[in-house]
Order: structure tokens, then sequence, then C-alpha cells
């Protein structure tokens, strides 16, 4: 009788534990009382936690443009602070290794990344962090957290796998290329002649370039 006693003491543990979670709705618990009385439950317990609600509710709904369904993970490849760049590179390998595709928005990139994250989180947070279907999963703590509890491949359920074929021929995976018309430098010259002054001596003055970011980047059009 032992054996069973302390089975079912174990399940139980496992089940406040699950039901503190909102993992499993509280009538599992009569079925566990029913197994102890000799009678098998209806279900077994791991199908109940099957069909309840996905991990995923935990997390705040938190949809950066265009996440809904995705994978979004913002990062940084200024090294400036040595572990953020590193925190960056560890969820990379993460979702590499799981071989799943995902949008990179590197907010040293691109000024509009930074500030869309800032906007979805309401506050001036640091890269990395990742959103799952629309959820805000965290920073390099939270994601390697839930790597180790074995529930980052779960959150990851439905993702489409990436293609396994080379970095893009556009960009070789930066996603960014520098910009044809400013060459990178964000300042063009003028177009508008000057024909009707018959003064040439005029050097036209250069004018922002608007067809780039503030770095002097436009967004490869093979990979957006
Ligand atoms: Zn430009
Ligand atoms: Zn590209």
């Amino acid at each position: 009788m032992k054996g069973v006693g302390g089975r079912f003491f174990a399940k139980l543990k496992s089940i406040s534990t699950n039901v503190k979670q909102g993992l499993v709705l509280p009538t599992v618990i009569s079925d566990i009382k029913n197994e102890e009385n000799g009678r098998a439950p209806m279900i077994s317990l791991e199908e109940i936690i099957e069909k309840n609600v996905p991990d995923s509710v935990e997390f705040e709904e938190k949809c950066p443009p265009g996440g809904s369904d995705a994978v979004i993970l913002y990062t940084t490849s200024l090294r400036g602070i040595r572990k953020t760049f590193e925190d960056c590179n560890t969820i990379r390998f993460l979702l590499g290794s799981f071989r799943v595709s995902y949008d990179e928005r590197d907010v040293s990139m691109h000024m509009e990344f930074r500030e869309e994250l800032w906007r979805t989180l309401g506050g001036r947070v640091i890269p990395p962090r990742l959103f799952i279907k629309g959820r805000h999963i965290g920073g390099v703590e939270e994601v390697v957290g839930l790597h180790e509890q074995g529930k980052l491949i779960d959150l990851l359920n439905g993702i489409p796998r990436s293609p396994t074929t080379a970095p893009c021929k556009g960009c070789g995976g930066i996603r960014f290329r520098i910009c044809f018309s400013c060459n990178g430098s964000r300042k063009v010259v003028s177009e508008e002649t000057d024909d009707d002054h018959s003064d040439h001596s005029d050097t036209p003055l250069p004018i922002s370039c608007v067809e780039c970011n503030e770095n002097g980047l436009t967004k490869c059009q093979v990979c957006f």
C-alpha cells in the first residue's frame, strides 16, 4: 500500500504545483482521489495537462509589429556592453538550435526597431528581448530558464522551421545594406539644377538623404 500512497502524494504534489500555475483545473484532484480508491481515472493526468491552457498564457500579451504569429528577437550588435552582446548571442544560439525561423531586429542598425521595442514594452528596455506569438517572453535569464525547464520548445510549437539555406544573397544575413543614394554618408547633393542662373560658382549644398535610416542603411529588399 505504501507504493500506491507514495505515488498518490507525489501526483498530488505535482498537481498542486500545476494548479498554482493555472495549468490544471481543480476537478482533476477528484479524479486522483478516485484513483486512490482503486478506480482508474477517466483520463490520464498527462492527457489533462496536454489538453489544458498552453504555457504561453503565463506571459504577458505584448505584441511587437508583425509579431502575432512569429518569433521576434530584438538584439543589438553594439559591443559596448559585453554582457548585452553575449546575451543576444545566447538567445540567437538557442533559437538557432531549435531551427525555428525568427525575425531578428537589431536596434543598433535601425532606430525604428528600438522605438517599436520601447513602445511595445512601455519603457526603455535593452536587448535582448524575445517575443513569441505576440507575448513577451523576456530577456536572457527568462529564456535560458525556460530552456532549462524544457519549456522553450513548447512555446515555439507551430513556428515554421528556418530554411536551411545559405544567408540572404541580398545582404549576407545582416538584413540591411549601405544606402545606394548616399553611400551611407546620410548626405546627398540636391539634384535641383540651377540653369536659370548664370552664376555657376555656387556648389550645391548637401541635403539629408531620405532613402536611408540614421545609420545610412536601407532595409534589405530580399529580407523584408
Ligand atoms: Zn542614404
Ligand atoms: Zn537580406
